[in-house]
């Protein structure tokens, strides 16, 4: 057991990690593999993807919450690669809200998800996030190489028609590609309940076009954003890394994510569980725990649980990423950890 931590083995109370922080959040990467190809996120050569018998299945993932959860997992996002590329994900999802995981979310480039909103709903998913770097179609077919912006757009439709709500659209700003729509994504929550998010763009994937000079700042985003009114800040239930304004009068939130500028690590709850099973302890890890294989060689379940919380113990203060390592340290692909 973690002696640096205020839990015991046994205990099913919140989990507190040795920087004092409440670990309960854990995001899981369902696959790989992703319909899109967005510039910023996987390079243009194809990436080699798993075997499907390298990808955790249904019962390695249910397995894995059921052990976290008795440790105070309450939280649970569903990532990828696309996420609704996996078979059967309407039953894993309610598998694991079965399991009492009842924030249960999903971050989908939306593609297909205006068919599966319903049954997704049904399942037990509580909210998504929908990943849109542009209002325009022909931008977008060049930011994710062939998408369909159409598509997107009826599945933000859906998802608010379902009950999805507050439906959260995620935006990475990138210098010269589409920063110059700052603006126009946060006067959409002047008359829609959208929680726009603006994410800073992060060094991921060798190989991608990731550039310090195309990297813009929160303050620069909210900037911008100030033009258009008094922002107010605004309180949203939960313990994400977003800090959230409201234009005054409008409907929607914004917020901002700033995992460089001004990063959050001394309130992250989370642990990410990649694809091909390993926790992953910081999305900056270097080291990462293999949860797999031992799965597949018979472990206990005491002994997954040592696993979970070696994971926490190995929780760093921060992903100390120093202004001159952002630009010369990209982490692995994000698809493969999720985001
Ligand atoms: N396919 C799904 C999607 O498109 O939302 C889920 C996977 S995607 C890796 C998850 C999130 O990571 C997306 O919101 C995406 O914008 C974000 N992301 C990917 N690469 C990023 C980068 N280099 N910097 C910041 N965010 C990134």
């Amino acid at each position: 057991m973690n002696n640096n931590s205020k839990h015991t083995e046994n205990s099913s109370g919140p989990l507190i990690d040795k920087f004092n922080r409440k670990i309960d959040y854990l995001r899981i990467s369902i696959t790989d593999k992703c319909n899109l190809k967005c510039v910023y996120c996987t390079p243009e050569k194809a990436l080699k993807h798993f075997n499907t018998s390298e990808i955790l299945t249904d019962d390695e993932i249910i397995r894995f919450v059921k052990v976290a959860h008795r440790h105070g997992l309450s939280k649970v996002r569903i990532t990828g690669g696309e996420p609704l590329l996996r078979k059967n994900i309407t039953g894993l999802i309610s598998a694991i809200r079965d399991i009492g995981i009842h924030d249960l979310s999903l971050t989908t480039n939306g593609l297909m998800l205006a068919s599966l909103v319903g049954k997704l709903k049904d399942a037990g998913l509580t909210r998504v996030n929908i990943s849109l770097d542009t209002l325009d179609a022909d931008r977008y077919k060049v930011i994710t190489r062939g998408g369909n912006i159409a598509l997107v757009w009826k599945a933000i439709k859906a998802a608010e028609s379902a009950g999805l709500t507050p439906v959260k659209i995620n935006i990475v700003p990138i210098k010269g590609i589409n920063d110059h729509e700052v603006e126009a994504f946060a006067a959409l929550t002047i008359d829609n309940n959208y929680h726009i998010r603006f994410i800073e763009f992060m060094p991921a994937v060798t190989g991608g076009i990731w550039a310090s000079d195309k990297y813009v700042k929160s303050g620069q985003i909210l900037k911008k954003i100030s033009a258009l009114g008094n922002l107010e800040p605004f309180k949203f239930r939960g313990t994400g890394p977003s800090r959230n304004f409201r234009l005054k009068g409008a409907k929607g939130v914004i917020g901002i994510i700033s995992p460089l500028s001004d990063h959050f690590c001394k309130h992250c709850n989370r642990l990410r569980l990649t694809a091909n099973g390993r926790l992953r302890p910081c999305l900056f890890s270097k080291e990462t725990i293999d949860i797999k294989t031992p799965l597949r060689n018979g472990i206990s379940d005491d002994q997954l649980e040592r696993l979970f919380l070696q994971s926490v113990k190995a929780k760093p203060k921060g992903h100390g990423l120093k202004d001159k390592q952002i630009r010369s340290s990209p982490i692995s692909t994000m698809s493969e950890i999720g985001g």
